[in-house]
């Protein structure tokens, strides 16, 4: 069987790459707008890398540091308004991945004025785009590398992605010294997060070879990543720095294959209700997620085992440990959260070994409740 692999970015991995690989920014145009949050563009030293070389190549920019987490489409929608009116001919974007997932939909919204939540969502793909740069900051997502932004709709705050031609990088710069001004907090929810891709994918109804290839190799550099953190309760050194900088690179190569299984679809309703870091919010299920993969896919579950490096009890308790998550709520009020997914096609419970359904993560859900 072949495999075809849909991957537009062009990916420079590597220390200093942007101070190294400036001269490619020409190649997008003579002005840009620099999409970002509050402070990650400035406390990792990626806004100055970045505002540095523009100088140096003679193109101006102009920056919009209006993301929060967990973006609105509102914010996308108004970051296209500000790009168009400063007429600019490509997007950079900086940050977690929020303000990466941002800036790919502010790249689409500023080619189409006319749309509004509903234009976006229905969007013809690919639609047009102008050309995006992204430079990452935490160790997590992986957005750099995925064709997939997840925006929160405005109108129910409930999070959907968009997904497609449209939605990679023309070129992401991947250094991992960015990550280094992260606290433990988010180092370990953002290490979560890739741990959670890197699973998701390697026991996805949709795994390929190639796909089975990068989340092994994420796993290990992740699983003993996480390991240590929990072990150490404080800042990783910069060598496990870049091993969960590499492993959350590895990890969106192979989600962008397969998809995400449950734990990402249910997750979500945990960040929107209960405030809960994406991260932690994935990894919040995995107790329901690895029950399930057990069952229904119990050779590569042993398999998953030995990548990890330590027995089945303690990969448990290290991922429980640093996921820590308890809601409270009542049972009513996930039922109401979880009608969302009454009479709809969720890919992601179709790609979760087994099946998955409401009334599965409804109970999912209600194990969390204090
Ligand atoms: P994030 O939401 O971008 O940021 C989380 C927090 O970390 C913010 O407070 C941010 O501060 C801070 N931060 C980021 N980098 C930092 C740095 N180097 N030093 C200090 N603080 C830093 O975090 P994320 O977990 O990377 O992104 C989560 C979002 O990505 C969610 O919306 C999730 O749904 C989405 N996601 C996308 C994909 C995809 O394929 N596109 C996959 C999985 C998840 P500031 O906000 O002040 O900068
Ligand atoms: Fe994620």
């Amino acid at each position: 069987m072949f495999e075809n692999i849909e991957n537009t970015s062009k990916i420079i991995y590597g220390k200093d790459c942007i101070k190294e690989n400036g001269h490619l920014l020409k190649d997008y145009g003579k002005s840009c707008l620099i999409v970002t949050s509050k402070t990650s563009a400035v406390k990792s030293g990626a806004l100055s890398d970045i505002t540095n070389i523009l100088t140096e190549q003679g193109i101006t920019y102009t920056v919009f540091d209006e993301i929060k987490e967990n973006p609105l489409v509102s914010s996308v929608i108004k970051g296209g308004e500000v790009a168009r009116k400063v007429n600019v001919d490509f997007i950079i974007g900086i940050g977690g991945g929020s303000p990466l997932d941002a800036a790919k939909a502010i790249a689409i919204c500023a080619e189409n004025p006319d749309y509004d939540i509903d234009g976006l969502y229905k969007r013809a793909i690919p639609s047009k785009a102008l050309p995006v740069i992204l430079v990452g900051t935490t160790s997590g997502t992986g957005s750099e590398v995925t064709g997939v932004s997840v925006l929160t709709i405005d109108t129910n705050m409930q999070k959907k992605s968009i997904s497609g031609k449209d939605c990679y990088a023309a070129l992401c710069f991947c250094d991992s010294k960015y990550t280094h001004s992260m606290n433990y907090s988010v180092t370990v929810s953002t290490a979560l997060d890739a741990f959670a891709h890197a699973s998701e994918s390697f026991f996805s109804e949709k795994s390929t070879s190639v796909s089975e290839g990068y989340a092994k190799d994420a796993l290990k550099l992740l699983y003993s990543g996480l390991k240590l953190l929990n072990e150490s309760k404080s800042l990783p050194d910069e060598g496990i720095r870049e091993q969960l900088f590499k492993g959350s690179i590895y990890a969106g190569l192979a989600l962008n294959i397969t998809g995400a299984c449950f734990p990402h679809a249910v997750g979500y309703i945990l960040t929107e209700g209960y405030n809960v870091p994406h991260g932690k919010a994935c990894t919040a299920l995995f107790p329901c997620f690895f029950k399930r993969v057990k069952q229904f896919k119990a050779e590569k579950y042993e398999t998953f085992i030995k990548l990890c490096g330590e027995s089945e009890e303690k990969i448990i308790e290290t991922v429980s440990q640093l996921t820590d998550v308890k809601i409270s709520g009542t049972c009513e009020e996930i039922q109401k959260h979880c009608s969302r997914f009454e009479n709809a096609v969720v890919k992601n419970f179709n790609n979760t070994p087994g099946g998955f359904t409401k009334e599965d993560s409804e109970n999912a859900l209600k194990e969390l409740l204090i």
